[in-house]
Parts: structure tokens; sequence; C-alpha cells
């Protein structure tokens, strides 16, 4: 019998790689702009027609290709981007198959033109399905020019599944857009039908978000970075009141490429934990920058999925970063008030001087450790960290005075200058907590001075967040200590709350409520939780109740959290109560022991801050 198996000719071959790397339009734009960049562009265009159906453009002012290079592009398999395997571990471009070229020449008309920049002439190539038509010099400008005429004429069970080109524009706008954000130190534009859609100057993150979301973006935006071994974080979450009833912008990159990871979105959801509510999506714009050879790059060129080697650390460390950097945001409106001051910056001077600050690290940083205590912060570590909450405040206050310093680009004089002023006014040698001053102002908040910030504490919600944090950790631990009542005490309560009290027995009696039913709504109480012991049994019960009624409709918590804020409402100390010096710097020191002092589980902030500046403001010096 005669050999049947045959080598497919290129053109088919080529055909078929298309079919997986350009699935419409927006997959040709993607790769097209990926090779602008790969070119060292600093300025890029892009134009579509008829949704990129009948036209994609994209000119670059990139290096541009030799005539053989610009002829070899189109061959599969060829590449400039790599070399050994070896450099697969170490890729620092967007390309490296060299398929996207051969692909995309495989199933439409394409016309190249590139001229390098030493060049006299550049070389224009036409080649369509797969076929060299046209080769020859022509004169143009250094750089890149693909033209994409009639995508998938070849291929019409392609063409005919394309959807409608409001729906094809919109993914190639998507898919622009990924580009774009990302790449904002260079310059973009986009034509749709000859209508200019976008025109990108080059700029920092923060200004090419404003410049595509538009300008409210840059009172919604809060800073987050963060720098460890594993991983650098740069990027921008949104303040939890502009959330999202739906998924908004939500961005992640790594290494400055666009992707999806549902588990790292879950990170950034879950930083905001009770900050929204279920139905509640923050928009984010997160740059990761790992170690190539630490993510698995065996992936399809069109996926947006990828893989790290050291997923779970990265999830703690991002979830670490944003929680941080909200709590910033909380504390100090002032901080916010500057960096929108800092969008006045000429560019030019922006680009050359800002030094993206970075969050101090502690070198025996583990992220699972951080983790364990995110979730459950042990009253040990509450302990630990209690006498040293001013420090806990200067490391906020450093990185505060970094991002202002960097976003204003004072020099590396006026910096230390600044820094030396702050801690001028520090508090000297004493490290002792007891010999600091705190003032009670109307029975209702504290106010304390560090360094140049005066920090007015809401004494009601400080221990609300004080009780909180521990309730949530006996709740985990099951380990509430109980007050024994020397007469056990009998309660009454009505139908549904003698029901309620059922579904939350278990919880309740981790935090030391020791009772037992007698009859459907009565029930015998042996023993109530430290914390309440001097409340009349009754008020707490049904304290306890209504608080824990008021936050199931008011927040979408877990019912832990919910018992937990319930517990902290009823026991916490209110306004209009008169604490003594030692019980404020009490409160003080545990709040900022607290895993997140800055606000209540709903928002509300527990901190605001004054500085210094901002007083000499508010009296026109
Ligand atoms: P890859 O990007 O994976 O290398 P492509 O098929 O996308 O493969 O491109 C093949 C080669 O053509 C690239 O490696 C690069 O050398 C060259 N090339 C493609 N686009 C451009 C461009 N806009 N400017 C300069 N060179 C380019
Ligand atoms: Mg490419």
């Amino acid at each position: 019998m005669a050999d049947i198996i045959k080598l497919l000719p290129d053109a088919v071959a080529n055909q078929i790689a298309a079919g997986e790397v350009v699935q419409r339009p927006a997959s040709a734009v993607k790769e097209l702009l990926e090779n602008a960049i790969d070119a060292g562009a600093t300025s890029i265009s892009l134009s579509i027609k008829d949704a990129g159906k009948t036209l994609i453009q994209v000119i670059d002012n990139g290096q541009g290709m030799s005539e053989t290079d610009a002829r070899l592009s189109f061959e599969r398999h060829a590449t400039s981007k790599i070399k050994t395997a070896d450099d697969l571990f170490n890729l620092h471009t967007k390309g490296f198959r060299g398929e996207a070229l051969a692909s995309i020449a495989a199933i439409a008309h394409v016309e190249l033109k590139t001229k390098k920049e030493n060049a006299d002439l550049g070389s224009k190539i036409i080649i369509e399905g797969s076929e060299i038509k046209e080769q020859e010099a022509c004169s143009c400008a250094k750089g890149t020019t693909f033209s994409i005429k009639n995508l998938f004429y070849n291929v019409p069970a392609r063409r005919n599944f394309l959807k409608s080109n409001s729906v094809e524009s919109k993914h190639i706008i998507d898919e622009f857009l990924r580009v774009a954000l990302i790449h904002h130190d260079i310059a973009f534009s986009m034509y749709n039908d000859g209508n200019e859609v976008f025109n990108l100057n080059s700029g920092s993150f923060r200004q090419r978000i404003v410049a595509i979301f538009g300008d409210k973006y840059n009172t919604k935006l809060v800073p987050v970075t963060e720098q460890t071994d594993i991983v650098t974080i740069e990027g921008f979450v949104t303040k939890p009141e502009f959330a999202k009833k739906t998924r908004g912008e939500q961005y992640f990159f790594v290494n400055n490429r666009f992707i999806k990871n549902a588990y790292l979105n879950h990170a950034v959801q879950n930083a905001f934990d009770q900050l929204l509510n279920k139905e509640q999506f923050p928009s984010y714009f997160l740059n990761l920058t790992v170690d190539p050879s630490k993510i698995d790059i065996n992936i399809h060129p069109t996926k947006t999925e990828i893989k790290f080697e050291d997923e779970r650390s990265i999830y703690a460390i991002i979830r670490t970063a944003v929680k941080q950097a909200l709590g910033k945001f909380n504390i100090s409106p002032t901080l916010d008030f500057e960096q929108e001051k800092s969008f006045d910056i000429p560019l030019s001077k922006y680009k050359e001087e800002v030094k993206i600050p970075t969050i101090r690290v502690n070198p025996n940083f583990n992220p699972f450790e951080k983790e364990k205590q995110t979730f459950s912060p042990s009253q040990k570590t509450i302990n630990k960290n209690a006498t040293n909450w001013e420090n806990l405040y200067d490391n906020f206050e450093e990185n505060t005075t970094a991002i202002i310093d960097a976003q204003l680009n004072t020099t590396e004089n006026e910096h230390t200058e600044k820094t030396e002023q702050l801690f001028a006014a520090n508090w000297d040698d004493e490290t002792e907590v007891k010999t600091k001053t705190v003032i009670q102002i109307h029975q209702k908040f504290i106010l304390t001075q560090l360094n140049n910030n005066h920090l007015f504490i809401d004494q009601q919600r400080a221990h609300e967040r004080i009780l909180f944090e521990k309730f949530l950790t006996h709740l985990e631990n099951g380990n509430g200590h109980s007050q024994q009542l020397l007469f056990p005490e009998t309660i009454e309560l009505s139908n549904s709350d003698a029901e309620l009290i059922r579904e939350i027995e278990p919880d309740i009696k981790k935090l030391g409520f020791n009772f037992n039913a007698i009859g459907r709504t009565a029930f015998i109480i042996n023993g109530v939780p430290v914390e309440l012991s001097n409340q009349p049994i009754q008020h707490s019960f049904e304290n306890l109740l209504e608080q824990f009624k008021h936050h199931q409709s008011e927040l979408k918590l877990a019912q832990k959290e919910r018992i937990a804020l319930a517990m902290a409402k009823s026991a916490g100390i209110k306004s209009g109560q008169m604490l003594t010096q030692e019980e404020m710097l009490h409160l003080v020191e545990q709040l900022f022991a607290c895993q997140m002092p800055y606000s209540l589980p709903n928002g509300k902030p527990t901190i605001i801050s004054l500085d210094i500046e901002n007083l000499n403001q508010q009296f026109n010096y």
C-alpha cells in the first residue's frame, strides 16, 4: 500500500496556525501592537475600518526592519526575540513564537512598509494568503506600518462567524486599552472609520488611566506600591466609595502584559473585604513585576492566563499591599489632596525624577505567616505590637512623605530636610507610650500629636474596631473569656429573637456566653463574655441581637463578622464617655495594633490626620 502521510504545504500549515492565533480582528490588533512595542516604538497609531474586517493598520516609529528581515518576518517560527531554549526563561518581549505575522499573512491581504533609522530606503511587501505579491524598495519614515486588509477573505467560515461591527470594535478597543494602559510611556492613538477615538500622550500610569477613563478618575485612585523579593507591585485601586455594581475596570498586568487571573482578582476583592458588600466591585490597575523565570511562559500566545511559580505568596502580598494602601487613604485625606496637585507637574519633569516609593519590607517576611495573621489576628500579635504604635504610625508617615515627595519632585536635599523636620518634632528619646500626650475633645475624639501630624481618633469607632478584631479572633479560635454569674439569670425573648439566638448559639458561645434554653423563648444564663460583664444581662442580649439584625441588612458580612461587629458595638465605649489619660493611651495603643486601624468594617474612618502643612494652609501662612 502506498504511503499516505504528506507534509502540509506552508500556506495550509499557516492557515491552520492562524485559526489559533487570529480568532477575530482584535487578535490581529493585539499582535501588531505588541510587535510595535517590542520594536521600541515611542508612538503607535491604530486605525480600523469596518471593525477591522476591512482594514487594520498599525503605524509605529520603532526600529523598523531590513529588507531581508521584512521578508523573513512572515515565515513561521521566524523571530528576532529568542535564539535558544534558555531564552524562554528570560523573556522580556511580548512575542517570541514568530507565528503571528505568518498566521495573519495566511488569511489576509497584508501590506508592510518598514525602514530602519539609518537606511536611505525602506521596504514594501505585499503578501496575500502567504504568497508574496510584491516586494520593492520604498521611501517611508523610520518605523513600520502594517496594513491588514480583508481579514479571513479566504476563510469564509471564520468571516461569517464574526459578530456585528459594534461587538468586534468593542473587542478591538478592549485589546487596545489593555496595551495602551500599561505602556503609558508610549503615545497611542486610535481611529475608528476615520474618527479619532483615543489620542494618548505619554505620561505616568495615573495620567494614562485618567486620559482613558476620564478626569473623575484622578480623585478616585489610591496608589498601591509594594516591593518584595517575589514581586513588585505598582498601580492603583479605586476608593471603596467608587466601587461598581458590575465588574468595572479590573486590570492585572504581569511584566507589562495584561492577564486575567481569578485567584489574584480574589486577593484584591478580599483586601477590600469589609469595605464593600458582595455586590460591589472595586476597579484596579495593578502591574506585577516578577522574574520571568518564575512564570510559565509555555502558554498559548493568545491566552491571557498565566501561571506563577509562587501564586499563593503573590496572593498574600497583593492582598496586604492593597489593604495597606486603603488604610493609608483612610487616614490621610491630605495625602490625597497632594496627589491631585501632582497632576499639574509638567510631564517631562514628572517622568524624569519620579521615584516610586517602596513600602519598607520586613526582611523576615513570610507571606503565609502574614496570611494567617490577617485572617486571625491573635492576641499575642496585638500585645507585641501594642507598645510600638508610634512605630507603626511612623512607617505610615514615612511612606506618605515618600509618596508626596516623589510626586512633588522634591530634590534629594529637600527630602532629607523634610525627613529631619519630621523627626525633630518626634517624641525625642521617649519610647514609652505612657509619656505621650492625649487630649479628649467633646468626650468624643482623642487628639494626639505624632511628628508633624495631629491625629483625631474617634473613641467609639476606635474601640469598636479593636473589639471587632478581638471578637473575630475569639470566634475563630473559640477562646473567648467567660465571666460566670454568681446567680444565673433567666431571660425571656421574643419568638424571632429566640430563633436567632439558636442560630448563632455555637458562635456566641465561643465568645464566652454560657446559657441553656428552658422552653421555647426562655434562656438561663450562666455566664457572659467578660467584655459584657458590667452590663445588665437582658440588655446585653437584646442589644447584641439588635446590632446583629442591623448589620445583617446593612452589610453583607460573613456571619462570624456580623457577630463580632454586633458584639463590638454593644460592648464598646461610647461617645460621651469621659476617658482617663491612661484609658486613652491604652485605646490608641490597641488601635494601632489592629490589622486595619484606620476604618470600621463598614469603611467609616476611625482616624483623621491633619498635618502641620495643612494647619499652616488654614492659617494662610
Ligand atoms: P514574534 O513577535 O513572536 O517574534 P511575529 O510573527 O509577531 O513574531 O514577528 C516576527 C518578527 O518580525 C519579530 O520577531 C520582529 O523581528 C519582526 N517584526 C514584527 N513586527 C515588527 C515591527 N512593528 N517593527 C519591527 N520589527 C517587527
Ligand atoms: Mg509578535
